[in-house]
């Protein structure tokens, strides 16, 4: 049989375009990868390719991959109305699709699909270290948006098997041209995001309701009844509604809103499993540790009443909102922030508000120190130095630095030494949840964090969880 010419459109960072490349390659396809970005900027993307016969254009998408292409994968992350290749594929009528439709069109397991603005990493993770306790490893599988193509394992992958995935807005958009949704669906919230890919709000909300859009009555929707979006959604689901609120469970991942993944993920092991497994769930449940650069725990340290500080690494957070969720699950008043960076013309002022009520210290670094230093002195009324005058403090200490290892530095010395006489409350925590992007000082959010562990694991009298 002829081979077909498979072009796949945007090879990433992030596994899905791999998997697609590697599955299409494996079958005996022809296939070339294209993506925008040059050689460079994908080196560990193009190294996971070097076994196999893929052809590559980098640095641009040129047309005449279009002359003799028999299918077009296009990556997620593609604007599709914004592309001038993708358009010039749907003039030509090339047939395409997405690696996340081929995989749910040929998965013989029951899907549980997981989105939301927040939480899906750490909601489908959860979920999977359940299912893994109550249905045994190796029969549970987990991919999607979370960095994994599941398409390679589909050998493996039996009937009687989960498989859980992550699914992004951007996955979502094209679900809907295989009639796609998910056995179980779980929904963890919304806010404003991706604005400028959606266009509006609504169109935004209604890729995500496409997770609910083609379930059957046998269905399930598992949705959040305290989000006001989520909550209504009922109506666009023919499967079966389950809410979930708050766990009450003693979780190490820190914060209310991991009680409510929690929540989440009991949901889905009771509607597979019933009542009979759920303590194997919540064991495995409260020894879940936070995902690499989500409030991961990186070290301790002493502080000078001799306490333990944590140092939590949360340099996923790219947003005011989730440094205001970071900074609601932490300490109050106890916690040292280290935040700023790349400016995404954000609007602070809320945040600062709620840091210089809850915080023992901040430091800001990067671009956009300067401006959320602004904010934050506004929010203290110019009281930059928060000494109360009665020897202990009213107002978090504030200091505006350049770089994350001058805060990690300032930070440290902060736990370490009294900052004022008669001082009876010491931090206990030292949290980065920059706020903004990296891409100031870093190549991306990992970069950052991990830039971040390593300085923490060189302080003096400091145990390192790397
Ligand atoms: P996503 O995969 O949707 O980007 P993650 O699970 O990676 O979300 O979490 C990113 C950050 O969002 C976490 O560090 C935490 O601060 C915050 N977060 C996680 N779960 C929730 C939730 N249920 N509600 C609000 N914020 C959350």
């Amino acid at each position: 049989m002829k081979k077909r010419h498979i072009v796949i459109m945007g090879l990433g960072r992030f596994g899905g375009g791999i998997g697609v490349a590697r599955w299409y390659a494996l079958q005996g396809e022809r296939v070339t990868v294209t993506d925008q970005l040059p050689p460079e900027k994908l080196t560990e993307s193009l190294a996971a390719l070097t076994d196999l016969p893929v052809k590559f254009e980098l640095g641009g998408h040129p047309d005449k991959l279009l002359n003799d292409c028999d299918l077009l994968v296009v990556s997620p992350a593609v604007d599709k109305r914004q592309s001038a290749f993708f358009q010039s594929a749907l003039a030509r009528s090339v047939p395409w699709t997405t690696e996340i439709n081929e995989f749910c069109r040929r998965c013989p397991a029951p899907i549980v699909g997981v989105t939301g603005s927040v939480g899906k990493s750490t909601t489908a993770s959860m979920i999977f270290a359940a299912l893994k306790a109550v249905r045994g490893e190796g029969r549970c599988h987990l991919g999607g948006n979370i960095g994994r193509s599941l398409l390679g394992q589909l050998p493996e992958i039996r009937s009687d098997h989960v498989v859980v995935l992550e699914l992004s807005s951007f996955m979502l958009e094209d679900t809907p041209m295989i009639g796609f949704s998910p056995h179980i669906a779980v929904v963890t919230n919304l806010v404003n995001n991706h604005l400028d890919r959606h266009g509006t709000m609504e169109a935004y909300a209604a890729a995500k309701r496409n997770i609910l859009k083609f379930q059957k009555a046998d269905d399930i929707a598992i949705l959040n009844r305290n989000d006001p979006h989520v909550s209504t959604w009922n109506q666009h689901t023919r499967g079966k509604v389950i809410y979930f609120d708050h766990a009450e469970l003693a979780l190490q991942a820190p914060g209310r809103h991991n009680q409510a993944n929690a929540a989440a993920a009991l949901a889905v092991i009771k509607a597979f499993d019933g009542e009979e497994r759920i303590a194997d769930a919540i064991g495995a449940l409260e020894v879940f540790r936070s995902l690499p650069h989500r409030m991961e725990l990186v070290g301790q340290s002493t502080n000078y009443l001799n306490e333990t500080v944590d140092w939590l690494n949360d340099s996923k957070s790219t947003t005011p909102e989730s440094t205001l969720t970071a900074v609601g699950a932490v300490p109050a008043g106890r916690t040292i922030i280290i935040l700023g960076g790349a400016d995404k013309k954000a609007d602070m002022r809320l945040l600062a508000g709620d840091l210089v009520g809850r915080s023992w210290g901040i430091i800001t670094i990067g671009a956009t120190g300067p401006k959320i230093a602004d904010s934050i002195r506004n929010a203290m009324k110019l009281d930059s130095r928060g000494d109360s005058g009665l020897g202990y403090r009213t107002q978090p200490m504030l200091i505006e630095l350049r770089t994350l290892e001058q805060a990690v530095e300032q930070a440290h010395r902060w736990t370490i030494e009294k900052c004022l006489p008669n001082d009876k409350s010491a931090p206990v925590c030292v949290l980065l949840s920059p706020a903004c992007a990296s891409y100031d000082q870093f190549s991306n959010y990992e970069h950052r964090g991990s830039v971040f562990k390593e300085l923490v694991g060189r302080l003096p009298q400091t145990s390192f969880h790397g």
